[in-house]
């Protein structure tokens, strides 16, 4: 006789990977368990900007990264700092990196992750439909800005990029015409790209709970449970957590920043790191912000969150244990009093989230190698609520056995 639990699907990580991911199986018919040490939304999920970026389509890998990356890396406050204590052990991944500047591997990647976009973004308008989701939704477009004609030429080759992935914007050369869309911006802002296509949610943390809780009354079960390792049966997969052990059908690692140290008791060696970043939450709004506001040569942008202002970015290299350097946060905040002139910067709450990346900035969403009751979903970098819903889709068809929306080769993990 089968084990009870052997019809069961195990979801590690209540991300926001991990609930989309969840609720996809379960509307597809499956017994659905999601196990989360720390419950829903507790890590990454919870902090971020709250961007479905659809538009942002180039990996952090570009082909002249490597030739601005030293001055910015040597400046711990810029936009991209690398913590000296932790440089050794990134180097493997910052190896990855370079190769992935390749023009022909960066053409790779941004192809697909064009294609992974344009499903996400027609998963997402499904799952709106389908959780009752819109009131958590804000359609109010992106604005990027630039100080002067050489900042805003050198955008353009991104501007053209977008167009020939068929992404709609509008190119505003003059602080009046910016004005339209957003006004009160320093008038050192003169040229714009608007994105109005782009969306967000009125708070990620809240969308994810929305979504689970959608899912536990569909009759998934969410568990807190600290998982160690997973041990494939043949007739399924054990789970060995910190209080005992699980078996399921099929397991999702979805474990964000952490998956790698999971797909390690698989044997797999999975070069994930973390891109660490920072937020300051302002719980009231001392500006009127009509759109998500991106200041893309400061590394930072701006977004309503509730009826406050969230300001944040940065990319730090620091890995998963060196503690946090809120002076990050605070110069993002200096920086915005200076950009929205009337902008309070007080009163806000500071918090440091771990983007999960892999060098090529695409996910990897396969099976395991080595083991095909398990399939990763992890890795999303800076897009992790962007990309979600087109995940979730993703996996459910693999757990399905369907042909996938877009070829997963190129988020194979053996790519590395
Ligand atoms: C400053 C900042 C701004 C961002 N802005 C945006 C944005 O605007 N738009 C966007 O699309 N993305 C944005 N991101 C990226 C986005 O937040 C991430 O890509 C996304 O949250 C990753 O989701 P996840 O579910 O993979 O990971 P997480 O949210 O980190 O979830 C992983 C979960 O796994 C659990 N877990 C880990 N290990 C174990 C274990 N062994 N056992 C049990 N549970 C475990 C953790 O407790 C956690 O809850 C931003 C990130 C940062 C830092």
């Amino acid at each position: 006789m089968p084990h009870p639990t052997q019809t069961e699907i195990i979801v590690i990580g209540a991300g926001i990977i991990g609930v989309t991911t969840a609720l996809a199986l379960q509307a597809e018919g499956h017994r659905v368990r999601l196990l989360d040490r720390k419950g829903v939304a507790a890590e990454t999920s919870r902090g971020n900007a709250g961007a479905f970026a659809f538009a942002e389509l180039e990996p952090l890998a570009t082909p002249g990264i490597m030739r601005k990356a030293p001055k910015w890396l040597l400046d711990p406050l810029g936009p991209l700092s690398l913590r000296p204590a932790y440089a050794a052990q990134i180097l493997p991944w910052m190896w990855h990196f370079w190769r992935a500047t390749a023009p022909s591997r960066y053409e790779a990647a941004v192809q697909a992750q064009s294609g992974l976009m344009r499903l996400s973004q027609q998963a997402l308008e499904r799952l709106i439909t389908r959780v009752d989701g819109a009131p958590l939704m804000r359609r109010e477009g992106q604005l990027q800005v630039y100080e002067g004609q050489a900042q805003f030429a050198a955008s353009l080759p991104a501007w053209d990029l977008r167009r020939r992935h068929g992404i709609a914007f509008d190119l505003l050369e003059s602080p009046a015409v910016i004005a339209e869309i957003q006004p009160g911006l320093n008038p050192r802002f003169t040229h714009a790209g608007f994105t109005p296509g782009w969306m967000n949610t009125v708070d990620p943390a809240r969308w994810t709970e929305h979504l689970a809780a959608a899912f536990v009354t569909a009759g998934g079960v969410i568990e807190v449970a600290d998982v160690r390792a997973i041990q494939p049966r043949e007739a399924g997969v054990d789970i060995i957590t910190a209080t005992g052990t699980r078996t399921a059908a099929q397991v999702i690692v979805s474990a964000g920043a952490w998956s790698h140290h999971l797909a390690r008791t698989l044997g797999d060696r999975i070069p994930l790191e973390t891109e660490r970043g920072y937020n300051t939450t302002f719980p009231t709004a001392s500006f009127d912000l009509r759109t998500h506001l991106t200041f893309s040569n400061h590394g930072f942008v701006v977004s309503r969150i509730g009826e406050g202002l969230r300001v944040g970015g940065a990319v730090e290299l620091g890995g998963l244990n060196l503690p946090p350097n809120y002076r990050r946060a605070e110069i993002l905040v200096r920086k915005t009093a200076e950009f929205l002139p009337g902008f309070d910067p007080n009163g806000g709450t500071q918090w440091m989230g771990f983007r999960p990346s892999l060098p090529d900035s695409l996910p990897v969403i396969a099976r395991a190698p080595g083991a095909d009751r398990v399939i990763y979903a992890f890795g999303h970098g800076h897009l992790g609520l962007t990309q979600s819903a087109g995940t979730a889709e993703l996996v459910a068809a693999l757990v399905a056995g369907r042909e996938p929306a877009v070829s997963l080769i190129p988020f194979d993990p053996r790519r590395f």
